[in-house]
């Protein structure tokens, strides 16, 4: 089986596993308890854990908040913002290409009486930064939330740019960066207005079911006010109670380290599968297909094509015995792209479409199978 999927969710690395497994039945604590060994040594790798997932982000630990995936970081970062600071304005700006995490957040802050600005993207799905000026200079604005990089087509947003244009306007400035951790680097200490990030272990080889929310000190050192998703023990310094899931934070730690070490040789070799699949493609396809994603300036790895004449859902079924491809987001496969409608597909073409995404621990050989498959 040709995996080509790996933006929907990748495998866990065998390194994760082994370091996750003494957590489950040895050092089995719970590291808010603080006397036995059990416990100690739990909140000692938790803290580690804590530690890589901020060098993977170049941030400081303590703005690491442990979630249970990027869904409840944007919840939380989102919600949390728009109920600790609506005295300072109740308008977001995001983007209509966001993923159903965040959409679906401002949806419901709509209900609440938020008004949101939903920018329109250009033709590879990047919003512009005029645009988002104009928009910061109608009104007061409280938060900016722009994807980092689009998971279906994998364009990267001017993320510097965009967080200062949200800075001058003095609004808060969120992003939401699943996609890109572990395949473009992400350098938060240079970018000091990109306040609060969101990311989720198992799209860099890390266990599914655990995330994180990034949340930035103030230039004082100052932890910004944001009101929890869940309250009771005030775990993760009160931003989000619940016993630490050890075991999976271990394993995001891990999967961080990985991701760390390896991401200028995995963005290589990335770039090296993504010209030769394209290339696979054109030799073979070349009068049937038309890309959707932009050529440079994305996230290596993922391509999105367009299969004229063809159903791509059948395509996927077709396929799936021996290669694992998507028609888009796993998030709302059930629905037609979204993204791709926002950057002017026709309902024709988006129903051709296949997204491809690759592995940095493919081969180029693996490769090879692909138009036999
Ligand atoms: N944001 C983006 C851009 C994603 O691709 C995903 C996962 N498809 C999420 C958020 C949600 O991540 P999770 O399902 O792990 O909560």
């Amino acid at each position: 089986m040709l995996y080509l999927d790996n933006s929907a969710t990748t495998p866990t690395h065998q390194e994760v596993v082994d370091a996750m497994l003494p957590y489950w039945t040895d050092i089995f604590g719970n590291p808010s308890s603080k006397y036995y060994s059990q416990a100690v040594d739990a909140k000692v790798a938790v803290d580690h854990a804590r530690q890589a997932v901020a060098t993977l982000v170049n941030s400081k630990a303590d703005e690491v908040i442990f979630t249970s995936g990027a869904t409840e970081s944007n919840n939380f970062l989102l919600k949390g913002i728009a109920m600790s600071h609506s005295n300072k304005g109740k308008r977001i700006i995001s983007s209509t290409v966001e993923h159903p995490s965040v959409l679906e957040t401002l949806r419901y802050l709509e209900t609440q009486g938020f008004d949101v600005v939903y920018l329109s993207v250009d033709s590879f799905g990047r919003i512009g930064l005029a645009e988002l000026e104009k928009a910061l200079s109608e009104q007061p604005t409280l938060l900016v939330s722009l994807l980092w990089g689009n998971n279906e087509l994998g364009s990267l947003n001017p993320i510097k740019e965009a967080s200062e244009l949200a800075h001058k306007y003095n609004a808060f400035f969120h992003s939401d960066a699943t996609q890109v951790i572990g395949k473009v680097p992400v350098d938060l200490e240079n970018l000091p207005y990109v306040q609060l990030v969101s990311v989720s272990a198992h799209k860099f080889y890390g266990p599914k079911g655990i995330g994180a929310a990034i949340v930035r000190k103030d230039e004082m050192g100052l932890s910004l006010k944001i009101t929890p998703l869940l309250h009771g023990g005030a775990q993760e310094n009160g931003y989000r109670s619940g016993t630490h899931a050890v075991p999976l934070i271990v394993g995001m730690g891990k999967a961080a380290e990985i991701a760390y070490s390896k991401l200028n040789e995995h963005r290589q070799h990335l770039l090296t599968l993504e010209s030769k699949l394209k290339q696979l493609l054109m030799q073979q396809f070349g009068d049937v297909i038309q890309f959707n994603n932009d050529e440079s300036n994305k996230i290596p790895g993922i391509l999105s094509v367009q299969f004229k004449g063809l159903n791509n859902e059948i395509l996927c079924k077709e396929l799936a015995p021996v290669m694992a491809v998507s028609t888009g987001s796993a998030c709302s496969s059930s629905k037609p792209s979204h993204v791709l409608q926002e950057i002017g597909c026709t309902m024709e073409q988006l129903r051709s479409t296949i997204r491809f995404s690759l592995s940095p621990y493919q081969s180029e050989k693996e490769l090879d199978i692909f138009l036999e498959l």
